[in-house]
């Protein structure tokens, strides 16, 4: 069971919508009981797809006859092929809820699964429940979905599940691809952790340390280990899916208390900014369908950890802010930038909007870059202790089964490389790459890392 219970019971009272978070050997077992207590009188419906239907969602089914709990009969998706999360899936939700008289709808599975149902469920107004067949993302605590609508992939408003039960003796049954996936995808707090650093440095976006204390002092525990990860060990499958679940709990709680802000940041940075470039693109593995969002924030995770070891190799004596002030372009001129980086993307006018308001005149660049000169040592101290060495980061997702150079996901190193500019351009959140863009030094280590025997290779 959870090693932080009395802290999970704090959390779990600052969030709005999840109430219970059980993870455990035969955890499956005792769903009829929350049924009764969240939902009692309603009749399960469980969506899943075939996969998932024959790892837990047959077993559940037939638990919650046995415990006397009502069920209709369950939605399942024909897989292969691949089940996409498109907004069409959606509505076969909600039209089979609104066939029953008084559902509650069980998603059964991971990404897509659940996402679908976190959407379906926020349509029809009725909260859910969720069985995680596998640690595979930290998507099933976020508020919100991701999902294809005409053909464009957005996040649509939901709030995440009241009840997540994740059976361990499932978790290890699921595809090893499936859980190194969630590896990568917590081992992402690491390089988010250290943005969030260095936006906290430079005064954009305070720390918040109730928020940070969910995740970030448990982190590197979590990720210890990764090779007793990889070969199923229970204990380690429950670390990792609990902070995954607190991620997507500690993204709800910053949305919370600052709503203007993005509330991503506690869970994201300039990783995740690799894995929508590489979605939006449509790229694909070897067998032909998309690559998990966990793969693909792992190989983010190395292009940001190349950057980071490169950036903070510098020392203060070798910051020149005459240089990065006189280097840093009029706005014109980033506007052009902007469009040569972002116009093969759909709509991309709004990344304009989205780097016009990351843009600061000169004036303050310079105040910026003094205090980031002055601070310089102390910074990387705190960068040096959130995050691994490059080296160590390959060796630790590598131990996890996580791609950790482009070919792992099929993909072509110049095509990695390429995205380094875009991700810049993608948020209005500052990371690691908009401080070497300050600086004036972020097309250089991107060339050098280009050249470089040794990063994304
Ligand atoms: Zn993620």
């Amino acid at each position: 069971m959870l090693k932080y219970g009395m802290e999970l019971n704090e959390i779990l009272a600052s969030a709005e919508d999840l109430e219970a978070l059980v993870i455990g050997r035969n955890a499956l077992s005792g769903t009829a009981g929350y049924i009764e207590k969240y939902w009692p009188g309603c009749s399960v419906l469980i969506v899943a797809d075939t996969n998932t239907w024959n790892a837990a969602g047959k077993r559940l089914y037939s638990l919650l006859k046995e415990d006397g709990a009502a069920c209709e009969d369950p939605l399942i998706f024909d897989v292969p092929p691949y089940l996409h999360a498109d907004y069409d899936n959606v509505l076969k939700v909600i039209k089979k809820a609104e066939e029953s008289e008084n559902p509650v709808l069980a998603a059964v599975g991971s990404g897509t699964i659940n996402d679908l149902v976190k959407r379906a469920s926020f349509e029809t107004g009725r909260p859910y429940l969720c069985v995680g067949t596998a640690a595979s993302m930290d998507g099933y605590c976020s508020s919100g979905a991701a999902l294809s609508k005409n053909g464009r992939k957005q996040t649509m408003e939901c709030p995440s599940p009241k009840v997540v039960i994740a059976d361990t003796e499932i978790l290890k049954s699921a595809p090893a691809k499936a859980n190194a996936a969630g590896y990568g995808d917590l081992a992402s707090k690491l390089t988010a952790g250290a943005d969030w650093i260095i936006a906290d440095f430079v005064g954009v976006d305070p720390i918040e340390e109730k928020v940070w204390n969910i995740i970030q002092p448990k982190l590197k525990g979590w990720l210890e280990s990764p090779e007793a990860f990889a070969s199923g060990d229970e204990e380690k499958l429950s670390g990792v899916f609990e902070g995954l679940n607190l991620s997507g709990l500690a993204m709800q709680i910053l949305g919370r208390s600052r709503p203007a802000a993005d509330s991503s940041r506690a869970a994201s940075g300039a990783e995740h900014m690799f894995s929508h470039i590489w979605e939006m693109s449509g790229h694909l593995g070897a067998d032909g369908n998309p690559v998990s969002h966990g793969f693909q924030v792992s190989l983010g995770i190395m292009c940001v950890t190349a950057m980071y070891e490169l950036l903070f190799s510098m020392e203060a004596r070798e910051i020149d802010i005459d240089f990065s002030v006189e280097s840093y372009p009029d706005w014109e001129t980033r506007a052009a930038e902007i469009e040569g980086n972002m116009k093969m993307l759909p709509s991309w006018e709004e990344y304009l909007g989205i780097c016009r308001m990351k843009y600061v005149d000169r004036g303050r660049l310079r105040e910026r870059l003094t205090a980031v000169k002055n601070g310089w040592d102390g910074l990387r101290i705190r960068i040096r202790e959130q995050l691994p060495s490059y080296d160590e980061m390959k060796a630790m997702l590598n131990a996890a089964g996580c791609p950790v150079r482009p070919s792992d996901i099929d993909m072509d190193r110049t095509v990695a490389i390429a995205a380094y500019a875009k991700t810049q351009c993608m948020r209005n959140r500052y990371t690691v790459f908009d401080l070497a863009y300050d600086l004036g030094v972020f097309s250089k280590y991107i060339d050098e890392i280009d050249r470089s025997s040794r990063y994304l290779r």
